[in-house]
């Protein structure tokens, strides 16, 4: 058998990798080899499989040395080949860089080592070669600093102190009394080094490596270990990214951005990030290598001149200054620019999406580092995709697979009040990196973001710039707000690929993290000061700002269009109230799928009407209470059924346990005692009667309707006598009448029963008549197991899947968050099975469920109304089982819709 091949090629465009080879090359090795194929200029250099990572983690570091050893020996002399140059040879050197990347693209989270090959001969010999002392020098502090840091693990002890190589530079630059980086010449670069070795020494104990070999296998294991991170594993769990899958490792020659005025890099898009215009953008900058401009340590410059024009008025940069300070690329090297704007062109026609560029120009030559499609809001997405399709590049399904339906989400947040923006105080102006509409209290800190949003308070997170280790309070905030960094800064890029509001840049604003503030326009704001962000123009007010709903027409529009087009099953809501009704139908939903009465009960004087009923100790002292909620159940189903006219509408009969309702605090039982003529002692020990050990296991359901009978038959009256004054007012209304918790045939007989004679008793005493279909919640396993018979009655199914889960995992739904954020951490679980839901467990009761059911009635209408519904995994596991619509909460039903044509594609395929 041949040997398994662990190390890819590419250089002088051919590759032995290529775009599809994702998995095993990572997203950047599988699109390097790929751009080699299509001759894109990219330095040459190999990828190390990820499969190697896997085999590093099962077998440590000498035996995986030993396993790539010859390869990667190989791979080195290509690169050594194609530049005619030698790997540790001092008169002659080559350099590589040594990167990390995934299958899926997890920006920043893993390590980058550039300049690997420099010591102090091969300096010398680069010096001699390339005649610039500078440049040599500043490669070799930049290696030093960035090995020191990934390989060698010398990082800032904790987080108010900053990095102890940049503490260096700080203090070089206060000696010569310099502002820039490129302000520091030879001798402080000199300086700048051994003062590095020497902390690094310090430290570390250990001496800084001096020979090249040492240097890249140091390199290569330190990538490889960088997947298991903090932060990276953090981005994988919020990204759903599989632990398993590990980092390639892509070992390129070096070119370099730093070598003098006709050099310099970039990052670009070829269509805006944000809103998805089609428009070519990005930043770069002269003189400087790939770090520093997406380190938002210097003001990066704009690609295009539009570009840069926007960003001048945005900047407050008048245009003479614009024009001599901050030219854009098509500006100060138009030729350059339009090499790069054809490649950036091809590159999107041969990926047919949206992509992310890095290049570096190397004394007027220009290299592409990468491409990947690009990180975008949700905005973005939708507007890309419709676009894409418009202008014939890909079809309808390849347009509607491109939208992640979680991130629809994004588009139905909030905006600003537009007369309250008109009032608010402009405090400061930063880059729009990620569009949207945040309010909240400042916090200076990642973890104190955390704390603060435990809390359940709202938060910004404000930082001088962002950095990886940021990502949890990111996560968790409502915005970003950085002093430093341009668009394609860190914290722009990761905001936008969580969707969430950002703005960078934000030059006016002096932050103090000892102090924990921030001064701004001689203000000085403080820790748990309110402050509001407009992502979209990069706006900074003061105080918090009121927000209205979005609006949702054109490309949004077009999307959902194209999903019902595309689409077999259809969605319902999850509403109680005509408001969330209204909501639903606005988002598309085709009906109610869960109605759940108990929420109407508790509002004003019915909780009172419900209490009494609770607390009578006979069936006619329950009658009464009854009496006095019929009316008003019956004018709720009115407003619900009128909201949803012409559509079906499933309420479901009283669910859960009585005790919900009853007054448990002293004050309240006083007033329950008068209102009904008792003692408050009477009242108390029928609290205490009503007290369960197991009540979501207990007294609640069918079994509340079949041992109170007369609460199904008032219900079940109201639900068509609402229905039938409408008709009156010629409103069509759809009921189907749902009981809960069914466990056996004979349950769901005795309420049928109910429920169909107290329906012929309002049809004869109204002389008319409407249609109404009587189902089952399917959310008790033996409900599952059993539902052909439950079927021969039942005229629909609706699987509860929150009880299901509850009760196929054992796991009690108000007590598994005690348990539950350790298993997932621990791996016992991957996810909350509350959440997505459990296709492997769970889901064979309902595949059992729903087979069986339509076993004995094969048009037996079946859908999901737990919160799984809305759940886009579980959504695609509703359509393979066949189900008829899924039902799902009002705002995430254009997910849901979203998600079943996609479910609906992905079978056809
Ligand atoms: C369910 O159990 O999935 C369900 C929808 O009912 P509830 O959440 O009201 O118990
Ligand atoms: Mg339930």
């Amino acid at each position: 058998m041949a040997e398994t091949k662990r190390v890819y090629k590419f250089g002088n465009k051919t590759a032995e990798g290529k775009a599809d080879m994702k998995n095993l090359l990572g997203g950047k090795g599988a699109n390097l080899a790929e751009m080699n194929r299509i001759g894109v200029p990219v330095p040459p250099g190999f990828t190390i499989t990820t499969e190697v990572c896997t085999e590093y983690n099962q077998l440590g570091v000498d035996k995986v040395i030993k396993l790539i050893t010859s390869e990667v020996e190989d791979g080195i002399a290509n690169i050594e080949k194609i530049m005619g140059s030698k790997f540790g040879d001092a008169a002659n050197p080559c350099l590589v860089s040594v990167r990390s990347g995934a299958r899926a693209s997890m920006p920043g989270m893993m390590d980058t080592i550039l300049n690997l090959g420099l010591n102090e001969e091969v300096v010398k010999g680069l010096v001699r070669k390339t005649g610039n002392e500078r440049f040599v020098w500043d490669s070799y502090r930049r290696f030093v600093q960035m090995y020191g840091d990934v390989v060698m693990g010398l990082k800032p002890a904790s987080k108010e102190d900053i990095d102890p190589f940049e503490e260096i530079i700080d203090h070089i630059k206060e000696e010569k009394k310099v502002v820039n980086d490129t302000d520091l010449d030879v001798d402080d670069l000199k300086e700048l080094v051994t003062r590095f070795k020497k902390a690094v020494k310090s430290k570390t104990g250990k001496d800084f490596p001096t020979d090249p070999w040492d240097q890249l296998w140091g390199a290569i294991i330190a990538v490889f270990d960088s997947w298991n991170n903090d932060r990276a594993k953090f981005y994988r769990k919020l990204n759903n990214i599989p632990e398993e899958w590990g980092t390639a490792v892509n070992v390129q020659a070096m070119v370099f951005g730093n070598m003098g005025n006709t050099s310099g890099t970039g990052v670009a898009f070829t269509r805006d990030a944000g809103t998805g215009e089609d428009i070519f953008n990005g930043e770069y900058l002269i003189n400087a290598q790939g770090e520093d401009v997406v380190a938002g340590i210097r003001t990066p410059q704009q690609i295009t001149k539009e570009g840069s024009k926007r960003w001048a008025i945005l900047a407050n940069v008048k245009e003479e200054e614009r024009k001599t300070k901050y030219p854009s690329l098509e500006e100060s090297m138009p030729l350059i620019y339009k090499e790069l704007n054809e490649i950036q062109q091809k590159l999107e026609d041969h990926y047919k999406d949206m992509q992310d560029l890095e290049f570096t120009m190397q004394e007027g030559k220009l290299w592409l580092l990468q491409t990947r499609n690009g990180k975008r809001t949700g905005a973005a997405m939708v507007k890309i995709s419709m676009d894409l399709l418009q202008e014939g590049k890909i079809d309808e399904k390849t347009a509607l697979l491109r939208n992640e339906p979680n991130k629809l989400d994004e588009l139905l947040h909030p905006v600003f009040d537009k007369s309250a923006i008109k009032k608010a105080k402009v405090l400061a102006k930063g880059l729009p990196a990620s569009p949207g509409a945040a309010t909240g209290q400042i916090v200076f800190f990642a973890d104190e973001a955390e704390e603060w949003a435990q809390k359940g308070n709202k938060v910004i997170l404000v930082r001088i710039e962002t950095s990886p280790e940021d990502l949890r309070g990111m996560n968790v905030a409502q915005g970003i707000l950085t002093a430093r960094g341009g668009m394609t800064s860190h914290a722009a890029v990761v905001a936008r690929g969580m969707g969430k509001c950002c703005v960078s840049g934000a030059g006016s604003i002096r932050i103090d993290y000892k102090k924990k503030t921030m001064d701004v326009d001689g203000r000085t704001l403080k820790e748990g000061d309110w402050i509001s962000l407009n992502g979209s123009t990069g706006e900074v007010y003061l105080d918090r700002i009121a927000t209205v709903d979005p609006d949702l027409s054109g490309d949004f529009g077009k999307l959902m269009e194209l999903a019902d087009k595309h689409t077999r099953m259809y969605v319902r809501t999850n509403a109680d109230t005509p408001k969330d009704a209204h909501v639903a139908r606005g988002f598309g939903a085709k009906g109610i799928g869960l109605c759940r009465t108990e929420h109407m009960f508790f509002e004003g004087d019915r909780i009172k009407a419900m209490r009494e009923m609770i607390l009578a100790e006979d069936e006619p002292g329950r009658r009464k209470a009854l009496k006095k909620l019929l009316p008003i159940q019956r004018a709720d189903f009115e407003g619900i059924f009128e909201a949803m006219h012409d559509l079906p509408v499933t309420v479901r009969l009283l669910d859960p346990p009585l005790h919900e309702f009853v007054p448990h605090e002293d004050e309240n039982q006083q007033e329950m005692a008068k209102e009904m003529g008792i003692t408050k002692e009477q009242i108390k020990r029928k609290v205490d009667d009503l007290h369960e050990f197991n009540p979501m296991l207990g007294h609640r359901g069918c079994r509340l309707g079949n041992t109170y009978p007369e609460i199904s038959e008032t219900q079940a009256r109201a639900i068509i006598e609402a229905a039938m004054n409408l008709k009156k007012k010629g409103i069509r209304a759809i009921p189907e009448i749902m009981i809960p918790l069914t466990g056996t045939l004979k349950e769901y007989q005795l309420q049928e029963e109910i429920i169909r004679q107290t329906a012929e008793k309002v049809f004869e005493e109204r002389k008319d008549r409407i249609d109404y279909l009587v189902g089952t919640m399917i959310e008790v396993p033996r409900a599952a197991l059993t539902a052909d018979k439950i079927a021969e009655k039942a005229e629909f199914f609706s699987f509860g899947t929150n009880d299901l889960t509850q009760m196929t995992f054992g796991y009690s739904r108000d007590d598994s968050g005690k348990f539950l954020p350790v298993y997932i951490d621990k791996g016992i679980l991957k996810h909350d099975p509350f959440q997505i839901l459990d296709q492997e467990g769970v889901g064979q009761l309902v595949e059992m469920g729903t087979k069986r059911g339509r076993s004995v009635r094969p048009k037996l209408k079946v859908g999901i109304c737990g919160e799984h519904g809305g759940e886009p995994s579980s959504v695609e596991f509703c359509h393979r089982v066949g189900m008829d619509y899924v039902s799902c909460s009002p705002y995430r039903v254009p997910i849901a819709r979203l998600a079943a044509a996609q479910a609906a594609i992905k079978e056809s395929k």
